[in-house]
């Protein structure tokens, strides 16, 4: 076959090998960062398909310089940075990569419960600062997990995964989305209103998209309404928390702390995020393993060769788009 496709960032090389198999000219960003929007542009012109991941923004503008775009195969699951509807209008397939993160993410959510709960960052920044005088009684004390109460919004793939973890550590669990859920009912998991969940939880973990209707989903209003013995975690993408509101609520005691994988305008942080002490944050490694990220790649390498062969891809998000192909 002879599609041209861009890759925008080094993948694992099994799935750049699937590529390399499939199509006639795969090119790869060879540098270690993300492309300028300028590189960007001046890439994807001409190509048959295109593997990018959310630090490209696909709108309007890269689809009129890339006519000939017959596929967009997104090595993530969240797509918030693809204008959908603008590829659908276009008839271009747009693909995500489902359920192979689920665990891995839910995992880091879980990582950062204890983190967050048990001080696990400030206490290992206290023992290499050398100020460990031994042990103490009262020293750098936590709060429980077990037997606390696990509140999720959005009860898709990553937060009933989430909430299936609790089991083990005997927390009632509270969720909200839009829709009631049987997995997290099954679980045992009781549906609230979002306010009451906030009452109520001492672990609010996010895991709804990004959209326009979740962006500053937690604000000043909602972060008011936590316990102040509350933990919140992000892991699903940062504008769906205000974060200047959240650095006031943390500085303030409103809630007593946060643990973040995902920011709101990463790489750059909040300013005084880094000065708290009871805010543990990641680099966005929520599905950050070596296993995961070649499932990832291998999936949206497999998108993409279905898109630029005229076949239906596996993980579409956009099943419309043929509706407007000519
Ligand atoms: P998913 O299965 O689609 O779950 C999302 C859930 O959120 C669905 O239950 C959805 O309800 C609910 N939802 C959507 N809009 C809502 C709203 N306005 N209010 C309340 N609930 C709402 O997606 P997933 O696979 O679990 O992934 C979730 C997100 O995790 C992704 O979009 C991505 O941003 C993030 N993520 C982050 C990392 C990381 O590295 N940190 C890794 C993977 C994923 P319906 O079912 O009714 O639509």
């Amino acid at each position: 076959m002879s599609a041209n496709v861009l890759v925008t960032r080094r993948i694992p090389d099994e799935s750049i090998g699937m590529l390399d198999a499939a199509c006639g000219v795969v090119d790869v960003n060879p540098h270690d960062r993300a492309m300028t929007r300028g590189e960007f542009l001046e890439a994807v012109r001409g190509r048959d398909g295109l593997l990018c991941l959310l630090t490209e923004d696909i709108d309007d503008e890269v689809l009129d310089i890339s006519p000939g775009l017959k596929g967009i195969a997104m090595y993530a699951v969240g797509y918030n940075n693809v204008d959908v509807d603008a590829c659908t209008r276009r008839g271009i397939p747009v693909t995500n990569t489902p359920d192979v993160l689920t665990d891995t993410t839910a995992d880091i959510a879980w990582a950062l419960i204890f983190a967050t709960a048990r001080r696990v960052a400030e206490g290992d920044r206290f023992v290499r600062q050398g100020r460990f005088a031994g042990w103490g009684p009262l020293l750098m004390l936590g709060s429980d997990v077990t037997g606390k109460t696990l509140g999720i919004i959005g009860a898709g793939r990553i937060g009933t995964a989430t909430a299936r973890r609790a089991a083990g550590f005997s927390m009632p669990i509270v969720y909200t989305s839009r829709s009631r859920s049987e997995a997290m009912e099954r679980l045992g998991a009781r549906y609230l209103p979002m306010d009451d969940l906030l009452r109520e939880s001492d672990f609010v973990s996010l895991h709804v998209p990004l959209t326009p209707e979740t962006t500053h989903l937690i604000g000043a209003r909602e972060l008011d309404l936590m316990k102040p013995t509350a933990y919140l975690i992000n892991t699903t993408r940062g504008p769906v928390v205000d974060e200047k509101a959240l650095v006031q609520a943390l500085r303030e005691g409103a809630i007593a702390g946060a643990g973040l994988d995902v920011f709101e305008r990463e790489p750059e942080l909040q300013p005084g995020l880094s000065d708290l002490e009871n805010v543990v944050m990641l680099p966005h490694i929520g599905s950050g393993t070596v296993a995961t990220r070649i499932r990832m790649g291998n999936m949206a390498a497999a998108n993409l060769i279905a898109m630029v062969s005229g076949e239906d891809p596996p993980n579409c998000v956009n099943p419309e788009w043929k509706q407007y192909r000519t």
